[in-house]
């Protein structure tokens, strides 16, 4: 008999977005001549700029050819995109980082996933609440039952102070998805120093670090010193230059970072990382990543940050068109996610009813990212304008 591993059965049910799917689907059926906006997920809407499209043409003709033609690539991934990224991502902000420091992966979700099975099951973690739900589910899924929840409150300006108890992993997302909240320099250097001194592991998702306008918020972890010895970063190409389909992303796991063994001996998680990455991961696409390295020519440069732009002022329109009319929104600066504080103290579910069913704008209850999400609402700027401009003056006579 073939028996289960019940980590899985702890998850709780999907709750948050196919309840979502379902709801609207239902709408959808009983209105069919309604046209229904989504200012709900957290997908990018605009095509693939045209510099990362002709250098992934390019690379797909290579394929065709015998003398071009690539095989299994290098776990790691490729010089060519490593390098570019240790240039323009890092030794621009005064980050040094060598070629093996940096793993290139098909997307940020699966390395959140591999990079907690270099860490013992005993180790406590902590998440924030409201939390990206995949931080607490691959916990879940390893057999992880007792996470510690930080609060992210108004109060606390959703940046949750540093916790009493000792904890030994910290997940930390700046951008934040949900509450579009960022982690300052000070901020930062709390928990890189609470990371040091209980020799903990902070775990960095800056994947929405293109968003940041505020020139004093750090766009790397490695910006605050020391933090090479306590941090892991992830980035990812999804929301940068809209590669969610594409699949393509980047880990730091810097050669200073241990990790310890029972009777106290450190041992170096870069090479556990190439050694776990080897076995379970095949490398990542050879055309995918010809595609990350137009990324940081000067015209890729400047053709993703047109589009990035572009999502900007969707979120600044939504923030000051809802804030005109007396809502309270956070988040949506450095940031394409608005944390919208419901109305007369509305529940998340039932502001997600009414704005389904009054105006067919579909948004995600911030109660579905944890019980302090309650209250909330999360908007994305990643719809299109002409769909941001129609949601937001549906929204705007609804309630005026
Ligand atoms: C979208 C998102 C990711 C996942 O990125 P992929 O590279 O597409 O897997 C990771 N973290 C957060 C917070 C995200 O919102």
């Amino acid at each position: 008999m073939a028996s289960v591993n019940e980590s899985f059965l702890n998850l709780e049910n999907d709750y948050l977005f196919s309840t979502i799917l379902a709801k609207t689907n239902e709408y959808k059926k009983k209105y069919p001549e309604k046209k229904v906006i989504s200012l709900g997920v957290g997908d990018v809407s605009l095509p693939l700029v045209p510099t990362v499209i002709d250098a992934m043409h390019k690379a797909v003709d290579e394929m065709s050819k015998k003398d071009t033609f690539r095989g299994y690539g290098i776990v790691q991934g490729y010089d060519f995109l490593i390098e570019k990224i240790i240039e323009v991502e890092y030794e621009r902000r005064g980050v040094n980082l060598n070629k093996n420091e940096v793993f290139i992966a098909s997307g940020t979700k699966g390395d959140l996933a591999g990079i907690i099975e270099l860490l013992s099951i005993d180790n406590k973690v902590a998440v924030m609440d409201p939390v990206y739900p995949a931080y607490r589910d691959t916990n879940i899924m390893m057999g992880r039952n007792d996470i510690i929840y930080l609060n992210a409150t108004e109060e606390n300006n959703f940046i949750p102070s540093i916790p009493n108890e000792h904890v030994d992993i910290i997940y930390l997302c700046s951008p934040n998805n949900p509450t579009g909240t960022v982690l300052n320099r000070d901020q930062l250097k709390q928990w890189v120093e609470y990371a040091k001194k209980n020799k903990a592991i902070i775990l960095y998702d800056s994947v929405y670090e293109i968003f940041i306008t505020d020139e004093n918020i750090p766009h790397s972890i490695y910006e605050i010193e020391g933090a090479k010895e306590v941090a892991i970063e992830f980035r990812s190409y999804s929301k940068l230059a809209g590669f969610t389909g594409v699949r393509g992303s980047f880990t730091v796991v810097p050669k200073e970072l241990k990790a310890f063994t029972h009777d106290n001996v450190a041992i170096d998680l870069n090479t556990l990382w190439r050694r776990r990455q080897s076995t379970k991961y095949g490398a990542a696409p050879y055309i995918m990543q010809r595609g990350a390295e137009a990324v940081y020519t000067e015209q890729g440069q400047n053709q993703i940050k047109e589009n990035i732009k572009y999502y900007q002022e969707n979120a600044k329109y939504m923030k000051t068109e809802l804030e005109k009319i007396g809502f309270v929104v956070y988040g949506g600066t450095n940031s394409p996610y608005l944390w919208v504080k419901t109305p007369n103290g509305m529940k998340s579910w039932d502001f997600f009813d009414k704005l389904l069913n009054e105006i067919a704008v579909v948004g995600t209850p911030g109660v579905g990212f944890g019980k302090c999400g309650e209250g909330f609402f999360r908007l994305t700027a990643f719809s299109s304008k002409e769909n941001t401009v129609e949601a937001v003056s549906r929204i705007v006579k609804l309630f005026t």
